[in-house]
């Protein structure tokens, strides 16, 4: 079984798919790291990150033993991940691996933008996670300075609409809505909330089935 979570609150710290991974005794991929991963190559090496070339250098050097860097997780690095995904042959390279990850079994639930539309649209399940955009900066700049960095509430806000704003209107595998897809609206709801109320989307599919 295939299970993507896509939308502009997916991620936060990957929480939501690592825990219905668990949940279920599937792999997890957060494919956000992925792209994150690309862009700090090059802003590691002092590198332009508008470079195509470089960019898809990097995905095609991707080494998953580096995806627990915690450097990846900061802001800015978010940031150049939002630059380099727009890439349509950075986007082509890194296709595969997730399709590998997903497919292999006992089965696996994939998070990011567009796992739902591109990388697997035939997933059993999909799920559209959405939240007020105030709400997810108060999360982001809390989950900044618990890892020790230093956060503006308005400026994380500014930056989560701008980093939305380029993701939807990317003219490569935009972020939207699959036809398919269940909308989850976490805005008001704490992890422990988020996580059932998607276990009860995957459920209420296979009852279905
Ligand atoms: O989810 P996360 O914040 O780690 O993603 C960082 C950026 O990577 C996103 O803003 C988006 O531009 C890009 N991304 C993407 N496709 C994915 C996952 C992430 O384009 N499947």
């Amino acid at each position: 079984m295939i299970i993507a979570i896509d939308g502009p609150a997916a991620s936060g710290k990957g929480t939501l798919g690592k825990r219905l991974a668990h949940h279920y005794g599937f792999r997890h991929l957060d494919t956000g790291v992925i792209y994150r991963a690309v862009a700090w190559a090059l802003m590691a090496a002092g590198e332009d990150l508008h470079n195509e070339a470089l960019a898809v250098a990097a995905a095609l050097e991707l080494d998953p033993e580096k995806f627990g860097n915690p450097v990846l997780k900061t802001q800015k690095v978010g940031d150049g991940a939002s630059v380099v995904s727009a890439f349509p042959r950075v986007r082509e390279v890194l296709v595969n691996f997730q399709r590998q990850f997903a497919a292999d079994p006992p089965g696996a639930v994939l998070d990011g933008r567009d796992i739902g539309t591109v990388i697997c649209p035939d997933a059993d399940v999909k799920i559209f996670v959405v939240a007020d955009p105030r709400v997810r900066a108060h999360r982001r700049t809390l989950e900044a300075r618990a890892r020790g960095e230093e956060a503006d509430e308005e400026a994380v806000l500014a930056d989560i609409i701008k980093r939305d704003e380029r993701d939807q209107n990317r003219a490569i595998a935009p972020l939207r809505a699959a036809a398919d897809a269940h909308t989850l609206d976490n805005s008001n709801l704490d992890i422990e909330a988020g996580v059932r109320a998607a276990i009860a989307i995957v459920e209420a599919v296979r009852a279905r089935r």
